[in-house]
């Protein structure tokens, strides 16, 4: 039976496609390439907005993903589809380890590295930035294969969907390492504000949990083996000696293991246990990525439109990610802050909520997260290297097998 994908993974948009292809080799997703007029590869169904719709969906769980040690073992390459937790799962065999996690291991390696998904640390690049090859199925059926230093990589990492069907990808690899967390509570804008850099510089990867009250509310430190003890409290926030789950009121038995101790790095970095469904799946996404240097104005500037948001916000995170050469990158050529927000589930309400922000950040050059959802459109127009981009997709994808209206309205306009 054809099992076509209805919804997202939160059940917050649901797609339009009227079948869903399984190929189970790359030699049948090229003659399905070949054969469709338009076909949109379906990841992990993350993403929170239309950027993965279409009539014809691909999907590539038949594909086995064949994880492979490569480069004298500072490499691996892996199908496009493989998750973040099955990759890491096959890495503790060999002793190894990516840079970075998102929040959670469920996501498909590909789908993340096409919005430029990531986690947080002051040095931490995006997922993307691991990335050294890929292999793409492009528009004519021609699998292209790059890796660093070949022309164009730079902007066929974070491709939105846009170029064609990532089969395979080959990311860095370092020695397994250990972190630990622990979470600090009661931190209050002030301090924030005053100590932003310094906080966010705590750990190997931190991340601020907001509600968006009178509290600013606390930090979440992830620290690797190497790194000193931990204080009793940082700028007042005093340490949790519980478990805690992002959103405060939720229960933490899917949360990862907190309280300072030892685990792997797979088990630490994202907030949410591979073995449990993350969160409570009531919920849409948004995200804001802004240069490091406007972070306290932009908090400020949102604190005084809270009462337009913080009533629909069950958990609001700051992040910091690294610049990068990456062309679609919300991080190319700058060190960013992120403001993310997990909504309740009511998309007009949010919609609502967006826009205020959206405003809001404006004269901080905010860029949307790719996969969440924002309301402006013709966000393509500020990237630097949109033009580049139109190219690279003319060349490899001429008939528009793989675009799709979000595609056109969001990221080309009128190019
Ligand atoms: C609970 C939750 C937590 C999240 N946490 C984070 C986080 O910590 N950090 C963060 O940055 N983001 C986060 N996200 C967002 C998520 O990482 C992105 O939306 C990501 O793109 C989802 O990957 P996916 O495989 O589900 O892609 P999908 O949503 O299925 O697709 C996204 C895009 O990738 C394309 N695509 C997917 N697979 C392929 C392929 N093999 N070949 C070509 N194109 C492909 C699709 O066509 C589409 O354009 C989170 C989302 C959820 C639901």
């Amino acid at each position: 039976m054809t099992r076509v994908p209805k919804a997202n993974w939160a059940g917050s948009f649901h797609y339009g496609f009227r079948d869903c292809l399984y190929p189970s080799s790359v030699e049948a997703v090229r003659e399905v390439v070949m054969r469709a007029p338009k076909i949109k590869t379906v990841g992990s169904s993350h993403s929170f907005n239309a950027i993965a719709d279409g009539e014809v969906a691909l999907s590539l769980a038949d594909v086995p993903i064949d994880p492979v040690i490569e480069g004298d073992g500072r490499q691996v390459s892996v199908g496009g589809h493989c998750t973040y937790g099955e990759l890491a799962l096959f890495l503790h065999g060999h002793g190894l380890a990516v840079h970075n996690l998102a929040s959670l291991p469920h996501i498909s390696i590909a789908g993340a590295i096409a919005t430029a998904t990531h986690g947080s640390g002051d040095r931490n690049g995006n997922l993307a930035t691991a990335v050294s090859g890929l292999e793409i199925v492009s528009g004519d059926g021609r699998l292209v294969k790059v890796t660093r230093g070949d022309a164009d990589f730079a902007g066929i990492l974070v491709h939105l969907g846009a170029l064609g069907v990532v089969t395979r990808v080959t990311l860095d690899v370092q020695p397994e390492f250990q972190v630990a967390q622990c979470v600090y509570e009661g931190l209050a804008w002030d301090k924030l504000l005053a100590n932003l850099d310094e906080i966010m510089a705590l750990g190997y990867s931190v991340s601020v949990f907001t509600q968006w009250g009178q509290q600013a509310g606390s930090i979440w430190v992830k620290r690797t083996a190497s790194a000193e003890d931990w204080p009793a409290d940082i700028h007042g926030a005093t340490r949790a000696m519980v478990n805690r789950h992002p959103i405060s009121e939720l229960d933490a038995q899917n949360s990862t293991d907190q309280l300072g101790q030892y685990g792997r790095w797979s088990d630490r970095l994202p907030h949410f246990k591979m073995g449990f469904t993350p969160s409570n799946g009531e919920e849409i996404q948004s995200e804001f990525h802004l240069p490091r240097k406007h972070g306290a104005a932009a908090i400020e500037a949102l604190l005084s439109i809270r009462d337009k948001f913080a009533h629909l916000v069950q958990a609001g995170e700051l992040r910091t990610v690294a610049a990068d050469e990456l062309w679609l990158s919300p991080q190319y050529h700058r060190d960013t802050l992120s403001f993310h927000f997990t909504w309740v589930r009511d998309q007009e309400a949010v919609n609502a909520a967006v826009g205020h922000i959206e405003q809001a950040l404006s004269p901080f050059a905010a860029l949307p997260h790719w996969g969440k959802v924002f309301t402006e459109r013709n966000i393509g127009a500020k990237y630097e290297k949109l033009a580049e981009f139109v190219r690279l997709r003319d060349r490899m994808d001429p008939e528009r097998r793989f675009s799709n209206p979000w595609l056109e309205d969001v990221v080309f306009g009128s190019n």
